[in-house]
């Protein structure tokens, strides 16, 4: 059997974790910020709990506070229960969510809401694991967080901030995101988590890592754990031979940094976490065409289309695209984009009167988009193939208000 890991990876000491809990809850109590969310107790939860955790949580995976609030706000004022969600049109969903990136995550929520509502009899599941049974979109961390904060679950969490807070505290600095440094890293949240409080801890250990163990230049003076945490000590006994002594790798150890990754003394405590390199992002291009025409107000239109409702930005409205091949040259794309056209409008499409505007660039999570985009100002009545996906003219208001994407309002 592999050799168990040494005590400064682990949580073993029982009165060391009851302070440790101590000092963060009521760091908590004193410093957590004022978060709409959190503006409802989980007494009120028979009305609004659905949407206090899942709606912000699921918001708040790969998206920042500060822009997640205006769009809580607006999405519980326009569904303030499980009921009015389960209603609400797909469109419907996207407009409100457009500009907040990976769009499947609202249309996920919607249909979460909608099992909740015809298949559950309108009740929620209260425990992390039927959370993440029962409902599309509802990953391990998203049920943890629901489970304990709504319904008062003893149950750990562990999403970036935490994975950055546990690896500092106990030196873990093999590769963050393999599986078994997961694993490792919820067995440890979930002998951390307070048992009579286990939300106010999530949600304390995650403020922790959002306001205090940051990930460039961490405020560790005023960290409420300090004097439990791993990496600062290693910092601190700073002589090369204590360290050698006290923080050697007990054999293969599958916690500590690799043997050609060594400790870095430049970059202290930020040595934790760590992780494999990213893969470069997929390099895309797209020919996109704005098409103008002049409205019955005199007021310009654009003609949006509609993509698929799978893959990519589903459901999403924008202007006629099309991939490109790589390696095209600039007539081809041209030719390509003006064949496509002219399924959208049912006539031919003069290559040579698409006017190029310009390119614009969008980087989605693991995508390197270039839009080469171009324009075309139509004269009279165009009659769209009804054949097509939908599609339909807006003004410049409208657009705005429509279910487009950030890199459409960009093109625009
Ligand atoms: Fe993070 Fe510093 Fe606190 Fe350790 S002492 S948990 S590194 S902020």
């Amino acid at each position: 059997a592999p050799a168990p890991p040494p005590a400064r990876h682990l949580f073993s000491d029982r009165a060391e974790v009851e302070a440790l809990r101590g000092n963060l809850l009521a760091w908590y109590d004193r410093c957590k910020r004022d978060l709409p969310w959190r503006a409802l107790v989980r007494g009120d939860i028979g009305r609004q709990g659905w949407g206090i955790m899942w709606v912000s949580e699921i918001m708040l995976q790969q998206t920042q506070v500060a822009t997640v609030i205006d769009y809580y706000n607006r999405w519980m004022e326009k569904w303030p229960t499980l009921q009015a969600l389960a209603q609400a049109s797909l469109e419907e969903v996207n407009e409100l969510w457009a500009g907040l990136g990976y769009y499947s995550r609202g249309k996920r929520l919607q249909e979460a809401a909608r099992k909740v509502v015809s298949e559950l009899a309108g009740q929620m599941p209260r425990t992390a694991e039927d959370l993440q049974k029962l409902l599309p979109g509802v990953g391990r961390y998203t049920a943890g967080a629901i489970a304990s904060i709504s319904y008062g679950q003893a149950t750990g969490v562990v999403d970036g901030n935490v994975i950055r807070v546990l690896c500092r505290l106990r030196c873990i600095g093999a590769d963050s995101s393999s599986p078994a440094v997961i694993d490792r890293l919820w067995d440890m949240a979930n002998v951390l988590v307070d048992r009579s409080r286990p939300g106010d801890f999530n949600q304390a250990l995650m403020e922790l890592g959002a306001t205090v163990c940051v990930p460039k230049a961490p405020l560790c003076g005023e960290c409420p754990v300090k004097q439990h945490c791993q990496a600062r000590r290693r910092v601190s006994l700073g002589s090369a031979a204590i360290v050698t002594l006290v923080f050697a790798g007990v054999g293969d150890c599958s916690l500590c940094p690799p043997a050609t990754e060594p400790w870095d003394s430049s970059l202290g405590v930020t040595n934790f976490p760590r992780k494999a390199a990213k893969k470069p992002p997929q390099a895309m291009r797209t020919a996109t065409c704005v098409l103008e025409r002049t409205g019955c107000h005199g007021a310009p239109e654009y003609l949006i289309v509609q993509r698929p409702s799978s893959g990519l930005l589903a459901g999403l409205w924008e202007f006629p695209s099309l991939l490109l091949a790589q390696g095209l040259q600039e007539k081809k794309e041209r030719e390509a984009l003006a064949d496509h056209l002219q399924a959208w409008m049912g006539r031919p499409v003069a290559a040579k009167g698409l006017r190029f505007i310009g390119e614009v660039i969008h980087i989605f999570s693991h995508i390197h988009q270039t839009y080469v985009v171009y324009s075309l100002p139509l004269d009279g009545d165009v009659t769209l193939d009804p054949a097509s996906s939908p599609s339909r003219w807006v003004t410049e208001e409208e657009f705005h208000a429509s279910a487009v994407s950030t890199a459409m309002k960009k093109v625009l």
